[in-house]
């Protein structure tokens, strides 16, 4: 745990938990909410950072003293950080009773216990309710910060048991604004933004990891596929071991993109204006009501893929590239 710094948007839920914190009016429970790629999980821990550390300063933890050291080095016996052994899995009850036990003892440090756990929602109802036995009975000054993109899903006794601090997407302008300080190439921000619908953590890992290439790689399969230079089987080969989520998504806003395009004509607010070619020729090609029939089947396919679903990579792309061809026939 190094970088302890808040990102620009969250300055009103930062000056919140300073107020809070000064004012000794801390709750035992907090529920750090918002979408995904929104720095939530950053947040929680300058959070816990400035709730551990002796000698707090507005802008945060002092960075110096022993409780600082301690939680640098990743030894602090007070904090603990829980999340899925893989991401994408489930948070085991094991690691929820352990927790139990840790939140029951008495600091060692003699201040404060701070206990993150991200995603909240990534655990099992038997997990759950053990989590939920520990909000009930917090040990005596112990702080859980709970983090989660889909606060929905959890049990609303859990979220009944802690404050709310939500985070929500920042401004156009402010996103922007933080993205091209991060980026070799600024030039690029504008459509990063565009595809993530403004989340700058995701447009970031988005440029970092050279998603913007894969998604063009993407688009040209399919045109290959409508001009018959591959076949659903190939092309489902060089996809098979890709973020199958990530590249579903991708032509599920094609498809979002192609129906409000044989709906207004207007190409002024789509997302994908990169792809306008391809999104007219899908637009003339097929029926709006088709289209948002197949989206409907991508968005089942994608939602049993978060849901852990045993499906072969293989077999799904080819499904959906030959769904693909049958869009334009
Ligand atoms: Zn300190």
């Amino acid at each position: 745990m190094k970088d302890w710094s808040i990102f620009p948007w969250q300055n009103a839920q930062w000056e919140q938990m300073v107020h809070c914190q000064q004012s000794d009016n801390l709750a035992h429970a907090y529920l750090l909410r918002g979408l995904p790629g929104t720095g939530k999980l950053q947040f929680a821990k300058a959070l816990a950072a400035y709730l551990l550390c002796m000698n707090p300063q507005a802008t945060g933890a002092c960075g110096h003293c022993k409780e600082c050291e301690l939680l640098k080095a990743g030894t602090h016996p007070d904090f603990t950080l829980l999340e899925p052994d893989d991401p994408g899995r489930p948070i085991r009850i094991d690691s929820i009773r352990k927790l139990n036990e840790f939140a029951h003892k008495t600091a060692q440090q003699g201040g404060r216990r701070v206990i993150i756990l991200s995603p909240a929602e990534a655990m099992n109802v038997n997990a759950a309710n053990a989590l939920l036995k520990c909000l009930e009975e917090p040990g005596e000054d112990t702080i859980f910060l709970l983090v989660s993109a889909r606060s929905g899903d959890m049990l609303p006794t859990i979220r009944s048991r802690c404050q709310q601090l939500k985070f929500a997407t920042p401004k156009r302008a402010e996103a922007e604004q933080w993205l091209a300080l991060q980026l070799e190439d600024s030039s690029l921000v504008p459509q990063l933004l565009d595809l993530t619908a403004n989340s700058p953590l995701e447009a970031k890992r988005f440029a970092d990891q050279g998603l913007l290439e894969k998604r063009e790689a993407l688009a040209d399969g399919i045109k290959g596929l409508f001009k018959g230079k591959l076949t659903p089987v190939e092309l489902a080969k060089n996809w098979q071991s890709a973020d199958l989520t990530l590249t579903i998504s991708w032509i599920i806003g094609w498809l979002d993109d192609a129906v409000k395009l044989g709906l207004n004509g207007d190409p002024s607010d789509l997302r994908n204006r990169d792809q306008l070619k391809m999104l007219e020729y899908l637009a003339r090609k097929s029926d709006a009501k088709v289209l948002l029939q197949e989206r409907e089947w991508l968005m089942s396919q994608r939602q049993s893929l978060l849901e852990g679903g045993n499906l072969n990579p293989q077999m799904l792309m080819e499904g959906v590239f030959c769904r693909c061809l049958e869009w334009v026939l």
